[in-house]
Order: structure tokens, then sequence, then C-alpha cells
């Protein structure tokens, strides 16, 4: 099989493969508790992007970025960070890139929380430039994964939290290898559900992860995984029926 990974590729594989569309995966590097590894945010986004472009034709997943704005997780190890600034110019210069070959349909997966400004700020001003650019971003999974579940998937605070229930979950399905359960431990912080409270992480919790982490399982992981492939691919099927634009009509 071909492989989806752009950096396996060659001229002639790229032309070949008449590519026109990419996935890009933003990750992070970071301490998501003693049970999960540093890359978390980008194993688990990459994994996802990689199993949909096999799936879709003329689709390559780039190389993800392992490092995402994560100085709100700074007081543990091993936190490696851009800042907002720096974050926001790498993406904006990525999609430019891929604009300059002429791809210009596009699918962010991203894994942190910490990019999602910077994404949408980049996307945005490349969106100003190249208003025949589609750009399609699922910019939280973790939070959407809730809405795609059923809702008894999860045992505790709907699965949330950095490291938490539902993140072990599919950390467990991706790279089993790499988790020690024995670390696992988090807590909940009583955040209000309307009103933003902006935090660094150690106000959320005394671990490096929030959440029920020990409540995780490979079974959720695995069903979580599923869904989210199974959206994203009817996703990008569904755009490129409908050229990567919005279908509108009068109420
Ligand atoms: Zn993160």
């Amino acid at each position: 099989m071909e492989s989806k990974r752009l950096e396996d590729l060659n001229e002639k594989s790229f032309k070949e493969a008449g590519i026109d569309k990419a996935i890009l995966v933003f990750g992070s590097c970071e301490s998501h508790g003693g049970h999960l590894p540093f890359g978390t945010d980008t194993f688990v986004p990459h994994d996802l992007g990689i199993e949909v472009a096999r799936r879709l034709e003329k689709t390559v997943v780039v190389p993800p970025l392992w490092y995402g704005m994560s100085l709100h997780y700074r007081h543990k190890p091993m936190c490696i960070s851009l800042t907002n600034e720096t974050l926001t110019l790498v993406i904006k210069d990525v999609l430019k890139s891929l604009v300059y070959w002429g791809i210009k349909k596009v699918l962010i997966i991203n894994g942190h929380d910490g990019n999602i400004p910077c994404i949408e700020a980049a996307a945005r001003d490349i969106k100003l430039e190249v208003p025949d650019m589609g750009i399609a971003v699922l910019d939280a999974w973790w939070m959407t994964i809730g809405q795609l579940l059923p809702p008894d998937t999860f045992e505790v605070w709907e699965g949330l939290g950095h490291g938490g229930e539902g993140e072990t979950s599919i950390v467990l399905a991706t790279v089993p290898n790499l988790v020690d359960m024995s670390q696992a431990n988090g807590m909940i912080p009583d955040m209000d559900p309307v009103v933003k409270l902006i935090w660094n992480f150690q106000e959320l919790t005394d671990y490096g992860a929030s959440g029920a982490p020990e409540r995780g399982t490979v079974e959720k992981g695995k069903k979580m995984r599923r869904v989210l492939i199974d959206y994203l691919v009817d996703f990008v099927k569904r755009m490129d029926r409908q050229g990567w634009r919005f279908e509108k009509k009068k109420a």
C-alpha cells in the first residue's frame, strides 16, 4: 500500500498520486500526567489523520508539528513550547506552502487545546488571502467526541480532561506500549459552564492530568478512534461533493 505520509513520498510518487488534499496535524510536547507520553497530542491526531487519508483519494498527511503552544502546561516536565505568535506564523507558512503547490483543500486535525486560537487566527488570515481555499478544522476532538458517542460511554466528567478518561482511552488504543496505567492520576476542577476562567494548568489539578485517567480503557479508546475516523472520512467526502463550501438555502 502506498504511504499516506508526505515525508515518505518523492517527486515521482507525489505526482503520480495526484494529491489535491492535505491533512495537517498540530500537536504538542508536554506532560499528560505520569501515565501518558509527552507526544500524546501528536500521536493521537496523527494516527487519526493517517487512517482517514487511507480511506480517501488523492490525500496526503503532511509531517505533523510536534510542538504547540503549551506555556500553560510548563510547570511540569517536559514542556517544549512555541509562543502564540510563533505557532500562528508556522501554521500560516505551512498553509501558504500548500497553496503554492496547488493544494487548496485542507483538513486540520488538532491535538492540543493551546493550539486552537493560533489555528483559528492563521486559518482566517489565509482564507482572506486565498478565498477559494477550503480549510476545515477539527480543533478539539476531545470535546466533539462526546456528541458522536452514546452518552453513557464515559463514566466521569463526560470523559473530559487533559490525560483524562477519554484521552487516556484513545492513547491506549493508539500507542498502548507508551501508557503506564500504574501512574494514572487526575483531579476534576469545578469549572463554570458558561463563563471561561483563563487558567494555568496547575490551577485545575495537582497532577499532570485532569479528569479521571484511571477510568480509561482500550475498549473506549477503540470506539472513539473508530467514530472519529468514520466521521472525518464522511465529512471530507461530503466536502468534496460540495466543493468545500456550505450548502445554503432560504428557511
Ligand atoms: Zn495538550
